[in-house]
């Protein structure tokens, strides 16, 4: 491979008097111009109007400048800013949804890298939030539009509040008990929510669109039991998240732009590594569906939701204890006890081959161990009851 600045590019460039035909170009000079593609409608006083900034989006007929003005206005929450949902981020901040909500209990690691997107080595050193290092690479390319980080998990007392005014959630989890409670409460509040997930080379996507299609439970009525991969155990390509995310994210720009009619009515499963592919149809409610039909919503009831989640990685989460953290008294309780830091958001201890990092909610992450009876006395020893 030849160096970015040397290399050659080949574009295809409609122009209004010429049939398509390649430009063979070579240098920086070869980057698209948006002022050469929009002269009308250009703002004089820094390129930051819709029409120059999204010249390329506002081309494309499904869109259009009256589809991108709507999106400017839209409101999107993303549950997970991991891999999905940080490439679901990535490309409807850069396509111009207006305010975006973004809800991750997480902090990002060295392992995160290799697909997702939004993070750098400098995040993973600092233990950084996803949602918040999100927040802050999404603001370096796209300063004109708001982005929320929620430093939070997910559950039946918060979704309400931390959902609130958005007009479609996408999931970007890596479990099915946030799925369900986001089902139940999409079909409770009316709103639309977009299913996907990437596993090994693996991605599938279903748009719920409530009272329209069918919803999660009227397709698989239970959760899945048992063991369950994760892309800690199986393994992920960063091309199947990608590939999630892009099918993820056109569909919520269909729907934000009100093209409900191009919105796929299937649950669209593809494994890019042996080329199969499957649709199952989900074009109608499933009648006698509990959540959708019946409108029993248990799993924003938070019925049979455990404290304690294994989380598939080595690590246990404990969410039993929501208050509020004083990190600096807190490390120096735990400085006799191992090797601990913090930031504003949260706090890291480690000792031996354990390590608890702590959120300033109280809620707690336990690494080294799957065992919910160990991660509960660590808990209980350094971090108290
Ligand atoms: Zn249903």
């Amino acid at each position: 491979m030849s160096s970015p600045d040397t290399r050659e590019i080949v574009e295809t460039r409609r122009t209004s008097s010429l049939s398509p035909r390649p430009l063979l170009l070579s240098g920086p000079e070869a980057k698209c111009d948006p002022a050469s593609a929009n002269s009308a409608g250009a703002d004089p006083a820094g390129g930051h109007s819709i029409e120059d900034r999204y010249s390329r989006q506002v081309l494309f007929p499904g869109i259009g400048l009256a589809g991108q003005r709507t999106l400017a206005a839209a409101r999107v929450a993303i549950v997970g800013c991991g891999a999905t949902g940080a490439a679901s981020a990535n490309l409807l901040a850069r396509a111009g949804v207006g305010e975006i909500t973004l809800i991750d209990r997480d902090f990002v690691e060295e392992s995160n890298l290799q697909r997702q997107v939004l993070f750098d080595e400098a995040d993973a050193l600092a233990a950084l939030p996803k949602a918040e290092a999100a927040r802050r690479k999404i603001s370096l390319f796209n300063s004109s539009i708001q982005v929320h980080a929620r430093v939070a998990d997910l559950v039946p007392a918060n979704i309400h509040e931390l959902l609130r005014g958005a007009q479609m959630v996408l999931d970007g989890t890596d479990n099915f008990e946030t799925r369900y409670l986001v089902n139940d409460y999409a079909i409770e509040q009316n709103v639309p929510w977009i299913y996907a997930a990437a596993l090994g080379g693996y991605a599938a996507t279903m748009n719920i669109l409530p009272g329209q299609t069918g919803c999660l439970a009227c397709l698989f009525p239970q959760p899945p039991a048992g063991a369950i991969d994760t892309c800690d155990t199986a393994g992920i390509l960063n091309t199947a998240v990608n590939l999630a995310a892009s099918l993820q994210a056109t569909e919520a720009l269909k729907f934000l732009v009100g093209d409900h009619k191009n919105m796929r009515r299937t649950l669209l499963a593809m494994d890019l590594w042996s080329n199969d592919r499957s649709e199952l149809p989900n074009s109608a409610p499933r009648t006698g569906c509990t959540v959708c039909g019946r409108r029993e919503f248990v799993h924003l009831r938070g019925e049979g939701r455990p404290h304690i989640t294994l989380c598939g990685r080595n690590s246990v989460q404990i969410h039993e204890h929501h208050r509020p953290v004083d990190f600096a008294a807190m490390q120096r309780r735990l400085e006799p006890h191992g090797t601990v830091r913090h930031n504003q958001m949260l706090l890291r201890f480690q000792r031996g081959e354990h390590t608890i990092t702590l959120f300033a909610d109280g809620r707690a992450l336990v690494q080294g161990t799957t065992d919910a009876a160990v991660a509960r006395s660590l808990y209980a020893r350094f971090i108290g009851s």
